[in-house]
């Protein structure tokens, strides 16, 4: 998934968590989940960033960052450090070790561009959710 999604339901783990020992586990499981549905990605990783960054700051602004929501929003993006390096050719297909990258569960089928909308749009819902439920 995008890294926005990745984004929103990380927080989304973090705060429903009833620990914080678990969103670490939670954060990933998210990822995990979100990447086996059928999607589609941006293209350009410069754009999934900034609108990384804007899910973040709208998290920020809406008054529900705390430090489970922090931690599972970086345990959800973690995964995607080694599809950043793949695509900056440091590592290889075949060298991706994450559950539903490559190896022990396939990434998801690549979807249409309307993906991207519908992840958008599941996104905002969720960090809409997240800030009206407050911290
Ligand atoms: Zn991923």
């Amino acid at each position: 998934m995008c890294l926005f999604t990745h984004v929103a339901f990380g927080a989304i783990a973090g705060a429903l968590s009833p620990t914080p020992y678990a969103v670490p586990l939670l954060g990933l499981a998210s990822h995990v989940v979100l990447d086996v549905i059928p999607h589609r990605d941006i293209d350009r990783m410069r754009y999934e960033m900034i609108l990384a960054v804007l899910a973040i700051a709208a998290i920020a602004l809406g008054g529900a960052l705390s430090m489970k929501v922090v931690l599972g929003i970086a345990f959800a993006l973690i995964p995607d450090v080694e599809n950043l390096l793949w695509k900056l050719g440091a590592i290889r297909d075949d060298q991706k070790v994450f559950p539903g990258h490559r190896k022990y569960l396939p990434h998801g089928m690549i979807t249409g561009r309307s993906s991207i909308g519908l992840q958008m749009a599941v996104s905002v819902a969720a960090i809409a959710f997240l800030i009206r439920r407050g911290i």
